[in-house]
């Protein structure tokens, strides 16, 4: 797999490392964008584009909430941020660019992050390479998160 260039991203380097990002995928590094990229990688929930724009409103008033869903998208076109994939209508997205795998609550729709080293060192099985290119492989695992069982009982 093509390892992104967003892979290494901490939020204190943030913003030298989108405007470096920028220089190398011809996109232009304007203060709106730079905020949106810095807003997504200081979020670890892997917010929807609304949730995003309700946490920059304030900082940003002339923000829409069309410009958000654009720029995130042409993130997602220039592997900057990705999308998760979730079997809910709204789409989540995450700055967080090395692989990792997801755990998913199916009652608050929490997104919790988890590594998993010797799946990822495992190649997949044949059969599975039979069927196509593999572009990803990452693992979805759903569930209720602790939260929601202990508020169950
Ligand atoms: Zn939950
Ligand atoms: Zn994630």
């Amino acid at each position: 797999m093509k390892q992104s260039l967003a892979s290494k991203i901490t939020p204190r380097n943030a913003l030298d490392s989108f405007k470096t990002i920028c220089a190398k995928t011809g996109i232009k590094a304007t203060h709106q964008r730079l905020q949106i990229y810095d807003e997504m990688v200081k979020a670890n929930d892997h917010p929807t584009a609304e949730i995003l724009f309700e946490r920059l409103r304030e900082a940003m008033p002339t923000l829409s909430l069309d410009t958000v869903y654009r720029t995130l998208a042409t993130f997602e076109q220039h592997h900057i941020i990705k999308r998760v994939k979730t079997d809910r209508h709204k789409t989540r997205y995450e700055a967080k660019m090395n692989r990792h795998h997801h755990f998913i609550c199916q009652e608050c729709e929490t997104i919790t992050d988890f590594n998993w080293s010797s799946f990822d060192k495992d190649k997949l099985p044949e059969e599975v390479q039979r069927l196509g290119t593999i572009i990803d492989h990452s693992i979805t695992v759903s569930g209720i998160c602790r939260d929601c069982t202990t508020n169950r009982d």
